[in-house]
């Protein structure tokens, strides 16, 4: 058996704000993002590879919060965080503000596979990908007109004081599970509208908005990265399975919708356990979302209840 799972954010998106046309664009870059995964295992290549192709084509879509596309700092900056984790070593890799590097989970990889470290931070990490070959690319490759005038709203104070009242969209992750048995979790953000310089949000911690463990099952997060650090979520769901006794959807339920709703936090998770199980689960009005499973067809969808 193999699977794929991948995300591009949860929060709230109203029908009335998404016109056909642009519900469309959505849905046709997460069944791309899909295949360029899904394809890898298909062809028997590992989870690892598997993700990186997904979230790779995510943040290339302007669409996503994740690499050209990313929400501004509220400096103007797109400072950038992703992570990734393989299941079966549980070696995980992860980098947290950059801001020149066009694939973040690329490096986030090759701080897994091509360093004796877990995370690599802003220029730091950045010097790093140097040393392995990665090109950096100008700060203007992520802009977008459009987060710049979200940012520009949040600067004029239309959404009240806190960034974190801006419903978080975009944010992109994947976990697959390949044909060798191996798991794979993979998630890449520019962060929250408007967060101040520096700020980390849950995405490239590991335990917290990513996780792996052939053992349990793969997680990737999205949603208010703050509450997803305070109740580490992905290393959570696959404690519950691990040594908990529940199945995934129990464990990613309760995680979801007891804990994080106490916190008042919103947002959700796909996961993705060997046995093939997918699980896409949100609490906010809608996830972008898809999946497919071998032999079976692509499942792409936006709103609760598709
Ligand atoms: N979790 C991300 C963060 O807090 C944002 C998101 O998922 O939309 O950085």
């Amino acid at each position: 058996m193999y699977a794929l799972a991948i995300h591009g954010g949860a929060g709230s998106l109203p029908r009335a704000d998404t016109t056909t046309e642009r519900e469309r664009a959505y849905r046709d870059a997460l069944a791309a993002a899909l295949e360029a995964g899904y394809a890898v295992l298909r062809a028997g290549g590992s989870s690892v590879e598997a993700v990186t192709r997904a979230v790779v084509a995510l943040e290339d879509d302007p669409l996503f919060n994740a690499g050209r596309g990313a929400v501004f700092s509220y400096d103007g900056v797109n400072e950038l965080d992703a992570a990734i984790m393989a299941g079966g070593s549980l070696a995980a890799g992860a980098i947290c503000g950059v801001t020149h590097v066009r694939n973040p989970v690329t490096l986030a990889r090759a701080v897994m596979e091509q360093s004796e470290y877990v995370m690599l931070a802003g220029e730091g990490a950045e010097e790093f990908a140097l040393t392995r070959g990665f090109a950096l690319v100008p700060r203007e490759y992520f802009r977008t007109e459009a987060r710049w005038r979200q940012l520009e709203r949040i600067r004029a104070g239309d959404h009240g004081v806190s960034p974190l009242t801006i419903s978080p969209v975009g944010t992109v992750g994947a976990v697959a599970l390949d044909v060798h048995g191996d798991l794979a979790a993979a998630t890449s953000t520019g962060g929250m509208t408007g967060k101040r310089h520096r700020r980390i949000g849950d995405s490239p911690i590991i335990g917290a908005g990513t996780y792996a463990d052939n053992r349990a099952c793969a997680v990737s997060a999205t949603g208010h990265g703050e509450m997803f650090i305070r109740l580490a979520v992905a290393h959570d769901i696959a404690a519950r399975v691990r040594y908990g006794g529940r199945t995934l959807s129990t464990a990613v339920h309760e995680v979801l919708h007891e804990e994080l709703a106490t916190l008042g936090g919103e947002g959700g998770v796909i996961a993705l356990d060997r046995s093939g199980e997918v699980v896409m689960d949100f609490n906010a009005e809608g996830m972008f979302r898809a999946s497919r499973r071998e032999a079976e067809p692509a499942r792409v969808a936006i709103y609760a209840g598709e």
